[in-house]
């Protein structure tokens, strides 16, 4: 059964869909059967995924309104060996048109329900807000992984996002919890990116994914040819770490603890 991991923080920019997609690109071709769901109407994680958001007939707007089976939004991601649900603009009405329908931050997770059993991870890449869009992410996540800039204001934005899920496990998503924060962009030399590296680690311990992603040109290259950066250049220093971070996540989920 897949394990649905959120991929979420509302700061834009910190490194969300290209955690997405290059994330599931690695799980991949570690021999996992991925799917990822865009849920994001600037759709970066389906053109990143090289689909073309404007020839699209169905999104993941008709899924979540009912208006398209799954079978009928699904494609393939070639370049990144993984199924995925596309976006583009119309998802943004789904926001409006939701809010008058019952079980409104669960469709996804109904939606999800019945296809879970063909896959080993659902990555969700999420908008850069609380909305409506992300609570479905969230009502339909077995656990949440936060990309995140060591920079000043970063612990700041984390502790809305630890209230929302605090929220959720209060009501639609009990079992939901953190599975990593992922440190994105980092700059080992810079002495702010350090300290602030260090009062995660404080604060989160355990949670705060060892493996780093180094700020990287290839990584911001490769979305603009529709491609995970391992079929960009995965000799890139971007792409050995999201393999690493894939090799990590694997370690965190697959191995099954002895009980005592
Ligand atoms: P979000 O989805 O959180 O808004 P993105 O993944 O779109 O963030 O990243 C924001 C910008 O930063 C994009 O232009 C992306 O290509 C670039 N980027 C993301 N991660 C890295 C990295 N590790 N090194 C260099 N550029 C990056
Ligand atoms: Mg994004």
């Amino acid at each position: 059964m897949a394990r649905v991991l959120a991929v979420t923080n509302q700061k834009g920019g910190v490194g969300k869909t290209t955690t997405v997609v290059n994330l599931a690109a690695s799980l991949a071709e570690k021999g996992r059967r991925v799917l990822v769901v865009d849920l994001d109407p600037q759709a970066n994680a389906t053109m990143g995924s090289g689909v073309d958001k404007s020839q699209l007939e169905h999104t993941v707007y008709h899924l979540l309104i009912d208006a398209a089976p799954f079978d009928s939004v699904c494609c393939r991601s070639e370049a990144g060996g993984y199924d995925l649900l596309p976006a583009n603009r119309d998802l943004a009405a789904a926001e409006v048109e939701l809010v008058g329908v019952g079980q409104r931050e669960t469709r996804l997770r109904a939606a999800l329900a019945t296809v879970k059993s063909g896959y080993d991870y659902i990555l969700l890449d999420c908008p850069p807000a609380l909305n409506l869009l992300t609570l479905n992410g969230l009502a339909a996540a077995d656990g949440v992984i936060i990309p995140m800039q060591c920079e000043y204001y970063a612990l700041e934005g984390l502790s809305d996002l630890v209230t929302t899920l605090r929220k959720m496990r209060g009501a639609l998503n009990p079992g939901i919890d953190i599975v990593g924060l992922l440190r994105t962009m980092f700059d080992t030399r810079s002495t702010l990116a350090q300290q602030v590296s260090a009062q995660l680690t404080q604060h989160f311990g355990g949670k705060v994914f060892t493996t780093v992603i180094p700020r990287n040109v290839r990584l911001a290259e490769a979305p603009s040819y529709g491609l995970p950066v391992l079929a960009y250049d995965r000799a890139a220093r971007g792409a050995r770490a999201y393999l690493t971070l894939a090799d990590e996540l694997i370690a965190r989920l697959e191995t099954q603890a002895i009980p005592a």
